[in-house]
């Protein structure tokens, strides 16, 4: 089984269940051969130390140790866990298994066994599955605009890759709000003064918005990479983009879709758009086996072609 590890005051029993049914599907449309898992502590990671989260990272594996191994479930990182809780996790496991098993888990530091393009592979899918979708309609991602809802990893390594595409991002948000640019917002530069400062808005962008604002802004391609049900019924109704690519898991609710399918947006759904993350986390996991790493031009290589079969795929079906 694969999935990740959430952090979030929000996280509950039912989203975990939810979650794990969306990496059951996710592992499936893009060939991995694992089905699906997911694990969640509720908890506000910023209200704690950093030897705190530390101390909760290494009591969660420990408990979890029964449960978890390379060839049962590995788990990965997901809403605000990442590196340093996949190095912790593995290192409790390694040290009270008393062996080296990289592979029990996925998204490490390439130093503890890693692999190269883990931490991209996510936001890189998006970019990847827009591609292909603009291909689909017959038109060009050179030159479209598009909004990010959403900061933390998926969303802003997309941000920069579509940038490098030639696309314009005029909007970015976090849980703090929205900074716009009807000329395009320097990506990258958002993302550093995101971790300098803990949120994008103050960037000094022309003007900010609301998160609803972000989501109904008129741009070519929507990108909601922040929690699920970010876009209701309600909402959908104002979205204004050509193409949605999920690269959070479900931000549509059912109603949602339903609204968006009878308006003819096109919607690549998360089990598609965001699988690079677990995609490229097999990759690591099969690097681990085999104890023979990969340069990060084959990991891109081979993520390439999982997420372009996996659109003509779901294209058919
Ligand atoms: N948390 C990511 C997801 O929702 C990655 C899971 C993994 O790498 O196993 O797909």
């Amino acid at each position: 089984y694969k999935g990740g590890i959430r952090y979030h005051p929000s996280v509950t029993r039912d989203e975990v269940i939810a979650l794990s049914g969306w990496m059951t599907i996710k592992t499936a449309v893009v060939s991995l051969p694992m089905g699906g898992a997911k694990g969640g502590i509720a908890l506000d990671p910023r209200a704690h130390s950093e030897a705190e989260l530390e101390r909760i990272t290494r009591a969660y594996a420990t408990e979890l140790r029964p449960f978890v191994g390379p060839d049962r479930d590995i788990p990965a990182p997901d809403v605000n866990t990442g590196q340093r809780e996949m190095n912790w996790f593995k290192d409790t496991y390694e040290t009270l298994e008393d062996t080296v098993a990289p592979g029990v888990i996925t998204g490490k530091a390439v130093s503890a066994g890693g692999s190269e393009g883990r931490v991209e592979a996510t936001g890189r899918s998006t970019m990847l599955a827009a591609r292909e979708a603009f291909d689909y309609l017959d038109r060009d991602l050179d030159g479209a605009t598009v909004a990010v809802q959403g900061y933390g990893n998926a969303g802003s390594v997309a941000a920069r890759l579509l940038d490098a595409q030639g696309a314009t991002v005029v909007a970015v948000s976090d849980s703090s709000g929205a900074v716009y640019d009807p000329d395009g917002l320097d990506a990258a530069a958002v993302k550093r003064f995101k971790t300098e400062t803990g949120s994008v808005t103050g960037f000094g962008a022309p003007s900010e918005l609301t998160n609803e604002e972000l989501l109904t802004l008129d741009v070519d391609l929507l990108v909601p990479a922040a929690l699920e049900n970010a876009i209701d019924a309600r909402i959908a109704r104002d979205v204004a983009a050509d193409v949605i690519v999920e690269t959070a898991n479900g931000p549509l609710t059912p109603d949602a879709d339903d609204v968006l399918g009878d308006r003819d947006v096109l919607i690549v759904p998360d089990i598609l758009a965001n699988a690079g993350g677990v995609t490229v986390s097999y990759f690591e996991w099969v690097q681990n086996r085999q104890r023979f790493y990969w340069t990060e031009e084959k990991v891109n290589e081979e993520l390439e072609r999982h997420i372009t079969n996996g659109f003509d795929d779901m294209i058919q079906a």
